[in-house]
């Protein structure tokens, strides 16, 4: 990737994946642009059509036909958010790589700030959400829940209420893009590198068009990819609940066996029996999803497939797409 780099200025490069934005492409790219006026920085802008059905990719293409700074990746199909933005940083050539959303849910207007203290000498600066707008309570509710709990679980410390909306250096850059898990969960990513964080507080506003393509089973799934990348503590859940129910079972054994002796009694007890039974079934199906659930994360990583795969990179410096429909990363 060339890009004309003024001697003395840094780049910055703006990492923005979107999927079926075509409605706020036009906005966010003034935004960003207003927003960056004033900072001695140069910029470049790096879009990632994750396979979107609507119109855009043609958009992004003719924005990058104005503004040269603009790069263009569009992949094969959608491979969902933390996938499209990993394949934009593999792209990146800034000394600080800003990670955004096209739907203008992370204000453009924060990155001055972010820069600021990147040149301070943080590594990684995300924004923090101190109000979620336009959000249900359910979403509020389970996201708490969830954040709490994978805190506990892990042996790392993920911060909540952080999304993927951060500033990060090139050697931070550097050592994400060594992780190339195919289950993704990036906050635990992020967290997992190191370097050091600064955190912005800020009020998240709702979307300006078009919907969150989070619905209920993808959030689940990203919750489960959560546990199982960065805890085992699910899997030793299931021997200790084998043990426990092993010395349940064995005191309600002697229980059942004194009865029995002193007082002699004749078939009864179907209710307990049941119960038992049932009890038991359930919690070794329990045990048997669990491992079902690493198993399959398992099998995905052994396949080994390339993250993802590009159509092609348009960048009118070059002038024409890059045809790069057999490329692997
Ligand atoms: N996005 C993407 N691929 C997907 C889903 C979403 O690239 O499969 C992009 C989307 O276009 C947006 C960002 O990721 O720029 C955040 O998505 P969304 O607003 O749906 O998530 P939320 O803000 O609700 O967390
Ligand atoms: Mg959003």
């Amino acid at each position: 990737m060339s890009h004309k780099k003024n001697i003395d200025r840094q780049l910055l490069s703006i990492v923005a994946p979107a999927y079926n934005e075509a409605d706020v492409l036009d906005e966010f790219y003034n935004r960003v642009i207003q927003s960056l006026e004033n900072i001695e920085i140069d910029l470049e802008l790096i879009y990632v059509n994750d396979g979107s059905h609507d119109e855009t990719s043609k958009i992004m293409h003719i924005q990058s036909e104005k503004d040269n700074r603009i790069t263009t990746i569009d992949l094969s199909r959608n491979f969902g958010k933390e996938i499209a933005l990993t394949a934009g940083l593999d792209y990146v050539s800034g000394d600080a790589v800003v990670i955004i959303d096209v739907d203008l849910q992370d204000p453009p207007e924060l990155i001055p700030e972010f820069i600021q203290h990147w040149q301070d000498g943080y590594d990684i600066i995300s924004a923090k959400r101190i109000k979620r707008h336009g959000e249900s309570l359910f979403k509020k509710l389970s996201s708490f829940i969830f954040y709490r709990f994978l805190s506990h679980l892990s042996d790392i410390q993920i911060p909540e209420d952080t999304g993927d909306f951060r500033l990060m250096s090139r050697p931070a850059v550097n050592a994400l893009l060594k992780l190339r898990e195919r289950h993704r969960y990036m906050k635990g990513l992020y967290a997992w590198i190191g370097f050091s964080h600064k955190h912005i507080d800020f009020e998240r506003p709702s979307r300006s068009q078009g919907n969150s393509k989070w619905g209920f089973w993808k959030l689940l799934n990203l919750a489960i990819d959560g546990f199982t990348s960065f805890s085992v503590v699910p899997l030793k859940l299931a021997s200790i609940l084998g043990v426990l129910t092993a010395f349940i079972s064995l005191a309600f054994g002697v229980f059942i066996f004194t009865k029995k002796l002193l007082f002699g009694d004749p078939v009864a007890g179907y209710t307990s029996l049941a119960v038992i039974i049932t009890f038991l079934g359930s919690i070794q199906l329990l045990a048997l999803g669990i491992i079902g659930e690493y198993l399959g994360r398992i099998f995905n990583e052994t396949k080994n497939r390339p993250l993802y795969l590009i159509k092609n990179i348009h960048n009118s410096i070059y002038s024409k797409s890059e045809d790069m429909s057999d490329t692997e990363n």
